[in-house]
């Protein structure tokens, strides 16, 4: 029998027949998990599930630009949000409100609307609301791109944008005297994995009129959950944790009712920054295992920190929660674990970094991070080439520093390999 035709007859199914409770049997039902009471990596696998009547255990994947309308009435009642049903995929798509729903869920935050990129995500937070005069106060440890937009973007638009060192809570309280419409960080942030104290920095820029924007992507929603900390906004690059290998490109944007119903969602769906259905549909499947890999990676991650730090090529290294870490408390303080990422410095600058880089046989050289494949960078050369030599010494990076996402490898695999591969630099 072709699907279709089965479909038509399990949709005229009567609802006395179905066997289970709360089982669909509506034409256009819907089926959705009640996660309310679960806990996170019960709700990565099962909030925000549609199930059609069809009763797919995988999410189904609505790829579709479109959706139709049965009467001229009908669509007319749809436009004037008399009915709800869904239109184009640029304002909502089934596939990619699964992963919304799942993702507001994680976080607990009142709606999720998500992007096609990590950065159509915070240009999207930033631009929806700011306006010619207002003020931005941001940390300067910014992922590269995320930097140009406040130094460069927001200026061309009449914003006035100014820099503090993300640590300094004086600096903090010197920008924040004044006051300023959004305030921007990264915590912990790329590459050096300096951390903002997130309860402070909210309350100096709350009392400044701001709207706190993090960009919580080194942490994951399951290290460290900055609503609870006073954030009024989350943005992900879902490209990174969440799809977790290396397939898709996604972001996300998380906020209060509000905000996004009056703020966010007029500009999300008239500027486009919209997610694929099959980007969505990938980072779904991605989600169900993301506990289990940011938990394994980020044990690795602490182990190869230590290992590092004990090298004698190795002038440093840095993890949120190594006893060396000058912001060790603050870490413990607001994050339940220290991550996936490790920055360290070798102490031969540029050609002790690249020669160790050219001799790994597992770990790869790529500006990814998050993902299941051990990558390493040099920031100097790569990330953070563009931000100029002035600003990369005021972050702290150097030629001889590398950042290193671990993967899902075994870990004795991973140091082995740095360990063969630091005998190639001495
Ligand atoms: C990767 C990344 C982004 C941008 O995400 P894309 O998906 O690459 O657009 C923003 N912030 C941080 C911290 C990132 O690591």
């Amino acid at each position: 029998m072709p699907l279709n035709k089965r479909a038509k007859e399990a949709v005229a199914l009567p609802c006395a027949t179905s066997p289970v409770a709360g089982h669909v049997c509506e034409a256009r039902g819907f089926e959705m998990s009640d996660s309310d009471s679960q806990r996170l990596a019960t709700k990565l696998i099962h909030a925000g599930r549609i199930r059609t009547n069809l009763d797919e255990n995988a999410e189904a994947l609505f790829l579709t630009s479109g959706f139709v309308y049965e009467s001229a009435e009908m669509a007319e009642a749809v436009f004037a949000n008399q009915i709800q049903h869904y239109q184009y995929s640029r304002f909502s798509n089934p596939t990619v409100s699964m992963l919304e729903q799942k993702l507001a869920a994680i976080e607990g935050a009142d709606v999720c609307r998500c992007t096609a990129t990590g950065m159509a995500a915070v240009s999207s937070a930033m631009l929806a609301g700011l306006k010619a005069g207002d003020r931005v106060v941001a940390a300067r440890a910014l992922f590269g791109s995320c930097h140009w937009i406040v130094s460069t973007l927001l200026p061309q638009y009449g914003i006035t944008t100014e820099f503090v060192d993300g640590a300094d809570l004086a600096a903090w309280g010197k920008a924040l005297a004044t006051p300023a419409a959004m305030v921007l960080l990264e915590t912990p942030s790329n590459p050096m994995l300096d951390m903002v104290d997130l309860r402070a920095v909210c309350s100096l820029a709350h009392a400044a009129g701001a709207l706190v924007v993090v960009d919580n992507v080194f942490a994951t929603p399951l290290l460290q959950r900055p609503l609870e900390f006073g954030a009024d906004v989350v943005v992900y690059s879902a490209t990174k944790h969440m799809d977790g290998q290396g397939r898709v490109l996604g972001g996300a944007v998380l906020g209060p009712k509000k905000w996004m119903e009056e703020v966010f969602q007029p500009f999300f769906r008239n500027t486009g920054p919209a997610l694929s259905p099959f980007n969505a549909w990938v980072i779904l499947k991605g989600l169900e295992t993301m506990a289990l890999r940011v938990k394994a990676q980020s044990a690795a991650a602490e182990a190869i920190a230590n290992f590092l730090e004990s090298r004698p090529e190795i002038s440093r290294a840095l993890y949120p929660t190594l006893a060396s870490h000058p912001q060790r408390e603050l870490a413990m303080s607001q994050m339940s674990g220290g991550g996936t990422m490790v920055t360290f410095e070798l102490k031969g600058g540029k050609a002790a970094a690249f020669a160790l880089m050219n001799a790994f046989r597992i770990i790869t050289i790529s500006n990814n991070l998050g993902d299941t494949k051990s990558l390493a960078t040099h920031p100097a050369t790569t990330t953070h080439m563009r931000i100029g030599p002035e600003e990369r010494a005021r972050l702290g990076i150097t030629e001889g520093t590398i950042r290193l996402s671990v993967g899902l490898e075994d870990q004795a695999d991973i140091i082995d390999d740095l360990t063969q591969a630091l005998g190639a630099v001495s």
